[in-house]
């Protein structure tokens, strides 16, 4: 049976997958991607699924998909292979009574997937605790130790490796603390919780576990019997703009270095379209998570094509209302909108 984008990504959508490699260890990844030819040969590489789109014909060429899974603690030094699971990553540190990365819990995808978007929740960013990574150069054909100042981190969700094809992540290494505390607690939600002070700090497995509660409530934790976590979790990005429009300057916004970031969340809520938008709209496959209006989810039989036009229709909805153009944060593949 020819295998899809369907069954390997986290929205469940997605036409059939050319050659699938999977590569079982970071040596057969680097023979693999030297196999697949250099950066001009089209390829995809993929881990979990969970920030990619691919458009219902598919990717007729070749995708590797990391799944090696070499993990190694050494002090306060973590190195873990790029198809490692990320949670499964941080649910092991936790456990080992290491800190930095426990309010970064449920997030689905790999190791590998992180720096790409340099994954960030509740306060914490994968480049906080970022202490070097190996890469493989598609142009060069070469393997590169990588520190943290050359992976372009900075802008809201944004790496060199984000839209480029040229370099893949191997392994990353993380440094984290063996102090018994967690990062400080800087969402009112999560301190609640955990019944501290916002800025305070508890042992990490206790903050781990009101993190995925406190994901799970807004459908942020993976669960195939919840069509509410069918996403690529938030699908758009939260823009940054160099100057605000004068019709959005009520919504939420923080500084970015390059320029001031809005809340997407907020925007689409405010331009009309709150949780749960979408299932009396079109053929009612795709519409908003009913615990986040920044997730577009698949309710069960939708194709890529029905998730385009339902993301066009809350984009124009939104620029109509404030004069801001959303962008998708996820990566799309051979489709668009
Ligand atoms: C329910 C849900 C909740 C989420 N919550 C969060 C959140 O809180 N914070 C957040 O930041 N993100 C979140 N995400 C998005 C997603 O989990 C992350 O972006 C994750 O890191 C993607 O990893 P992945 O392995 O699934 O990447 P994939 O989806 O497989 O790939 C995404 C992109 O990364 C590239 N890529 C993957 N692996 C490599 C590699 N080894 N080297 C180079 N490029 C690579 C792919 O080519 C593609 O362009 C969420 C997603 C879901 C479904």
């Amino acid at each position: 049976m020819t295998t899809t984008f369907a069954d390997l990504t986290t929205m469940r959508i997605g036409g059939p997958v050319g050659r699938l490699h999977v590569a079982t260890s970071v040596p057969h990844a680097i023979e693999l991607l030297g196999a697949a030819g250099g950066a001009g040969d089209p390829l995809l590489v993929m881990g979990g699924g969970s920030n990619l789109v691919v458009g219902d014909v598919g990717w007729p060429d070749t995708v590797i998909k990391m799944a090696s899974s070499e993990l190694d603690i050494d002090g306060d030094l973590v190195t873990a292979a790029a198809g490692v699971e990320w949670d499964e990553l941080v649910k092991t540190v936790v456990g080992e009574g290491l800190a930095g990365i426990e309010a970064l819990s449920g997030i689905p995808g790999s190791v590998g997937g992180t720096p790409v978007q340099n994954v960030g929740a509740y306060g914490s960013l994968t480049s906080d605790v970022l202490d070097a990574l190996t890469v493989y150069d598609r142009e060069t054909g070469s393997v590169e130790r990588w520190l943290p100042e050359q992976c372009g981190f900075g802008s809201h969700r944004q790496s060199v490796f984000k839209h480029s094809d040229r370099w893949v992540v191997l392994d990353v290494t993380l440094r984290l603390r063996r102090d018994g505390q967690s990062n400080p607690v800087t969402f009112p939600q999560v301190a609640e919780r955990l019944g501290i002070e916002v800025g305070g700090t508890a042992a990490p497995a206790d903050v781990r576990e009101a993190v995925i509660a406190q994901r799970r409530e807004r459908g942020m934790v993976l669960n195939p019997d919840d069509h509410d976590t069918w996403s690529v979790g938030s699908f758009f990005i939260n823009p940054v703009l160099a100057e605000v429009p004068r019709r959005a300057a009520e919504a939420p916004s923080h500084p970015d270095i390059k320029g001031t970031k809005l809340s997407a969340a907020w925007l689409i809520q405010h331009a009309g379209f709150p949780p749960g938008y979408g299932r009396d709209w079109g053929n009612g496959t795709v519409a908003l998570s009913s615990r986040h209006a920044l997730a577009l989810t698949n309710r069960g039989g939708a194709t890529t094509a029905d998730v385009m036009k339902f993301a066009a229709h809350i984009r124009d909805g939104v620029e109509a209302r404030y004069d801001v153009r959303l962008n998708p944060e996820c990566d799309l593949v051979n489709c668009s909108f």
